[in-house]
């Protein structure tokens, strides 16, 4: 793990709070979930559930996350083999990978890519295969080409890894594209492991499509999602992997060994909150399309080259017409010079020089603070 360092996120965040910057770096809210989720976890913690839960997590949640998965997507899972609960959607995909990934196995993985999958691919022994998402002229967002897929995968492949809506491009994946890596899986027995985290946050309409709902997928994936994404709670730190009996099973297996529970009376609040704030989901989904437009704007007249975002909380934004090519050096200069933080694209990829120029801003932040970043960035730009 020498290579590693410290994560982008901590250190963007770590200097945003040393400048006083606006902090559009790290990805997570300022406002938080529901109100009636908080005061539940509240009054379960004050009726006393605070030893372990068990290990694949409380039966109401097990039960409420096979309901809403049957519900938005019409995928059955059996509550108490095919899920599992986790300490956030980090530790899912921590399991699951050290589970089902064995030394010399070959991991395909659409680049950027988010950070932990690099990281617990080397833990697992195993190697990456990233495919390029670059920027698609008539959609604007960012997508693969099937030939440079197909490339990638060879007899060594073990996995691929979706992560839709994506981070931190901002693409939904369509049918068309999801068929074709259902495809290579069914015609090479891959396994999948898709990362939804942003399941409930696609904008404009667009359906959030599972892999695992695609025919002959069901079999052969294991879903990721996050509570912290779902709920605007990201400090929570809880989530669940779902799928075939034999691959929870497995994840089931090494998880014991990683933080063996997760907090039980945030499970019990969640487990409501899942039937029951669907209109939550809805409001926040409509508001955050909204602060992408805000910010989109802003960012396009502070002089940036701002890309489609088709969901998630952030948005890639070019710096070449500000006269910029090296990402990671702006990042660093911003806060100090204009008092923004944001991510630079370029830790998200093993071919560095594809994102090199570009910047990640989130916009999950009260409408005055996007504001404020948008007046600093034209600002350090006129100046
Ligand atoms: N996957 C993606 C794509 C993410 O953006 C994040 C950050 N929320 C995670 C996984 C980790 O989620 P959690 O905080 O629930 O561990
Ligand atoms: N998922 C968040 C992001 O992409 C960060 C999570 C973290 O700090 N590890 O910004």
């Amino acid at each position: 793990m020498r290579s590693y360092g410290e994560t982008v996120f901590a250190e963007m965040t770590r200097l945003a709070v040393e400048t006083e910057s606006v902090n559009l770096g790290q990805g997570f809210p300022d406002t938080d979930g529901p109100r009636s989720l908080l005061e539940a976890a509240i009054g379960h913690i004050l009726e006393g559930v605070n030893q372990y839960p068990p290990g694949p997590g409380r039966p109401e949640l097990c039960a409420a996350v096979s309901r809403y998965r049957s519900r938005e997507y019409g995928i059955d899972l059996d509550p108490d083999t095919e899920v599992y609960v986790t300490v956030g959607a980090t530790a899912g995909i921590a399991a699951a990978l050290l589970a089902l990934v064995e030394r010399g196995d070959e991991v395909v993985v659409f680049e950027p890519m988010y950070d932990s999958y690099a990281a617990m691919i080397s833990l697992a022994g195993g190697v990456r295969r990233p495919v390029p998402l670059r920027p698609d002229p008539e959609r604007g967002a960012f997508t693969f080409d099937p030939d440079e897929l197909r490339a990638a995968v060879g007899p060594r492949t073990r996995m691929v890894i979706v992560n839709t809506p994506h981070n931190p491009t901002g693409t939904v994946f369509t049918a068309d594209e999801l068929e074709i890596i259902a495809d290579l899986c069914r015609e090479h027995d891959l396994i999948a492991l898709t990362d939804e985290v942003y399941e409930f946050l696609t904008f404009d309409g667009r359906p959030h499509l599972p892999l695992a709902s695609l025919p002959g997928m069901g079999e052969r994936t294991l879903s990721v999602s996050s509570v912290g994404k779902i709920f605007a709670v990201t400090g929570w730190k809880l989530g669940w992997v779902t799928g075939p009996e034999p691959l929870v099973r497995a994840v089931r297996t090494v998880n014991q060994f990683l933080t063996f529970s997760a907090n039980g009376a945030l499970q019990l609040a969640v487990a409501d909150a899942l039937d029951t704030e669907r209109a939550w989901i809805e409001a926040q989904r409509a508001s955050l399309q909204d602060k992408r437009d805000r910010l989109a704007a802003g960012l396009a007249d502070a002089g940036f080259g701002v890309h489609t975002c088709e969901g998630t909380y952030f948005l890639m934004a070019d710096i070449g017409p500000l006269g910029h090519d090296d990402g990671v050096q702006l990042a660093l200069a911003l806060p100090r010079e204009a008092g923004v933080a944001a991510v630079p694209a370029q830790v998200f990829y093993d071919h560095q020089e594809e994102g090199a120029h570009l910047l990640r801003f989130a916009f999950c932040k009260r409408d005055g603070v996007l504001d404020e970043a948008v007046r600093r960035l034209k600002a350090w730009h006129r100046s």
